[in-house]
């Protein structure tokens, strides 16, 4: 499943290929997505792309009077191609835009493709999204902040979306270590001091997934866009029974909730 560092690196390789073009043409192929892509889409031709946001793992194209929404879903891609490039089974939206074609595959369907002239910020999917991880917004005092009466372990608060978007189960783990929390404690027991090191370990986890990622997907023109984790050394994440890279002991495996957790029991006290 695409993560907020595929999103943002997505974002990245197709910002220079379609800021400032005009739309000449959509082409909707199958609109049950996750959501049904609205009509309104069909109406972009004549507007012209402005910028390319992201928010949480959503992409918005900023086209003048509206945004057109992008979510890549479970297994979502979007790629730039020449028109006329056959489209295959699972490509199931076009934005057309003179010389190039932003083309959406997603084989589950667990994609979004809509419209919105509103507020992105009221936007009912945007709305209650929580900080944005590699934002000034997260610092140490708002993470404190957050964290304050929440009684739930650390590691499922990370991976709230409603507090802190995008940071997903291994992004959680990962972090963790290198802030060297317990993923059990309470976000309520974080000290100001831990919170310094929590924020800078998300963003440092964040920003190495994005570095490694943009290395290998460099080029969106053509690729066959693979969506999915940015394979990278971990610290903890899938190591269970392993030596810790920082102190050899061994990293533990531990079940919270529905999700695995791996953690180095002397690194994370
Ligand atoms: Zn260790």
């Amino acid at each position: 499943m695409p993560e907020l560092p595929e999103v943002e690196v997505t974002r990245r390789g197709l910002a220079p290929q379609l800021t400032g073009r005009t739309i000449s043409g959509v082409a909707v192929r199958e609109p049950r997505l996750r959501w049904p892509v609205p009509r309104d889409v069909l109406a972009l031709a004549g507007r012209i792309v402005k910028t390319i946001r992201r928010r949480g793992k959503y992409l918005l194209l900023d086209c003048g009077d509206g945004h057109l929404i992008l979510h890549l879903g479970m297994s979502g891609s979007l790629r730039v191609l020449p028109p006329g490039t056959p489209a295959g089974k699972h490509d199931h939206f076009d934005l057309v835009l003179g010389d190039r074609v932003l083309r959406l595959r997603d084989p589950r369907r667990f994609g979004a493709v809509l419209w919105t002239s509103g507020d992105t910020e009221a936007h009912p999917l945007l709305a209650h999204l929580g900080v944005e991880p590699l934002s000034r917004s997260l610092n140490p005092e708002r993470l404190h902040a957050l964290t304050r009466g929440h009684r739930t372990a650390i590691k499922h608060f990370l991976m709230d979306g409603r507090r802190i978007v995008g940071v997903g189960n291994i992004y959680a783990a990962e972090s963790l270590f290198r802030a060297g929390i317990n993923p059990r404690k309470q976000a309520k027991r974080l000290s100001l001091e831990h919170c310094e090191k929590l924020s800078a370990a998300i963003k440092d986890t964040l920003r190495a997934a994005i570095r490694a990622g943009g290395s290998s997907l460099r080029d969106f023109t053509g690729a066959d866009g693979a969506a999915g984790y940015f394979q990278q050394r971990h610290w903890v994440y899938d190591r269970a029974g392993q030596k810790c890279r920082r102190c050899s002991s061994r990293i533990r495996h531990l079940q919270q909730g529905q999700r695995s957790t791996y953690y180095c029991p002397t690194c994370q006290k």
